[in-house]
């Protein structure tokens, strides 16, 4: 009798253990797809994420979200400020989820804990790992080969979730957009003496936003961007002359303030994948785009790659089809390019609108947010647009299994 060997390791391998790469591991051995998670320990990160109501719904229905929730804060209220100096200034609005029906908007954690939660997930749901880094990958007609330290995986479909320096993006031919902005975003968590009563404040400066996001206690995370030089003069600052700075900033809003250890700076850009998927490749989070950190978006849209190439990976294996098959690429590309494209344009055109000295661009963002807060149903439809965009709302958003 002649035996045939499977030459496959799995049926998909998630390449990458960032956030968008945990969840879509997940998200697929969820789906009962036979799932490899190739990534070595994930790095510190004193980042935070501003998950939306779509994304913590996805976590809950995942499983990952009761160990995410003590360490984060609900999102009630988001409050826009005009901070600029200019002669046409936007009028203050605030958005409360209670007006869409919504306890919050989303909750902000930071990304270790989320990382933390998403890996004690992983490891309930024994989904294998080899905790090493892709050194290599070749995609061919019938598969995918993933060399690492201690060898080799064969697989038919590769998820690249190996953040904004893809080697799965390239090895695919997958070639990036860029746009860089003048700008620096510096980032840093913060206690402070007064209470953030669940409000995220956003002060629109001439230089791009300052916005204070409400973390569990006296705490919130600061998302500061302004041009690199400022940038440069605040990161050389010591840790009183920061607070005291990042406290006048914010009007001393949320009263004395004390920056804690973990700078970060970010220079701002906009990256878009011209592919989302290719020769059995398909690109998860920032692989596939990033996202100034304006508005919370990157990895919320990470999320939903997640989410929805699972949801793909479902549906091909209950009709019987290779998970790797073009067909089933070209719909994850479709499904998510407009998405992407969508949310990026939004953040661009309102950083742009900060950036601008142009009057009439100003005065059409400040209309904007006038009509915005005077009109009630567009209020609320940009509210639960903000939150759960109506064309890309993956069934794991939605609170359904994949
Ligand atoms: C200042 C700032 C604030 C932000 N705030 C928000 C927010 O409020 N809301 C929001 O939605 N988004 C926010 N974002 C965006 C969000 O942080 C990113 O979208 C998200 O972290 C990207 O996750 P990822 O898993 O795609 O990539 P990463 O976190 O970069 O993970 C990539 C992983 O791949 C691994 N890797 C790389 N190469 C290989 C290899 N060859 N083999 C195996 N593994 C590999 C790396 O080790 C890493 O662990 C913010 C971003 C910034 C900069």
């Amino acid at each position: 009798m002649i035996s045939i060997r499977n030459p496959f390791t799995a049926e998909v391998a998630v390449i990458g253990g960032g956030p968008a790469g945990l969840v879509s591991a997940i998200a697929l051995a969820a789906a009962g797809a036979d799932t490899l998670l190739i990534a070595p320990p994930a790095e510190p990160d004193h980042r935070t994420t501003a998950l939306l109501a779509g994304s913590v719904t996805a976590l809950e229905t995942l499983g990952a979200w009761e160990a995410c929730r003590p360490h984060a804060a609900p999102l009630e209220k988001i409050r826009i400020v005009d901070d600029t100096r200019r002669l046409l200034r936007a009028p203050e609005v605030s958005f409360e989820a209670a007006e869409i029906g919504l306890a919050a908007f989303g909750h902000n954690i930071e990304n270790r804990h989320l990382i933390a939660a998403l890996e004690t997930r992983a490891v309930e749901l024994n989904l294998s790992r080899i905790a090493s880094p892709a050194l290599a990958v070749t995609s061919d007609a019938a598969g995918v080969t993933i060399k690492h330290a201690g060898g080799e995986a064969r697989v038919r479909l590769a998820i690249g979730a190996d953040g904004r320096r893809s080697l799965c993006r390239a090895v695919a031919g997958i070639a990036m957009q860029r746009r860089t902005y003048p700008q620096t975003a510096l980032t840093l968590n913060l206690a402070h003496a007064r209470s953030h009563d669940g409000i995220s404040t956003e002060f629109h400066t001439e230089g791009g936003p300052f916005t204070l996001v409400p973390l569990p206690g006296l705490r919130s995370s600061l998302v500061c961007v302004l041009d690199p030089a400022h940038a440069a003069e605040l990161l050389a600052m010591n840790d009183s002359a920061l607070s005291a700075e990042i406290e006048r900033r914010a009007h001393s809003l949320l009263g004395r303030m004390s920056a804690e250890p973990g700078r970060g700076v970010f220079p701002l850009a906009v990256e878009t994948a011209e592919a989302f998927a290719r020769g059995r490749i398909a690109l998860v989070g920032e692989a596939a785009h990033v996202v100034p950190p304006i508005g919370a978006q990157g990895l919320n849209l990470g999320l939903r790659d997640g989410a929805t190439i699972a949801e793909i990976v479902a549906d091909a294996r209950r009709q019987h089809l290779d998970v790797g098959a073009p067909e089933v690429l070209a719909r994850y590309d479709t499904q998510r390019r407009a998405d992407a494209t969508s949310r990026t344009i939004a953040v661009d055109l309102l950083n742009r609108s900060l950036l601008t000295d142009f009057f009439p661009a100003q005065g059409v963002r400040g209309l904007s947010l006038y009509l915005v807060d005077r009109i009630g149903p567009l209020r609320r439809a940009v509210m639960r647009e903000g939150v759960a965009p109506i064309a890309s709302q993956p069934r794991l958003m939605r609170g359904e299994m994949v």
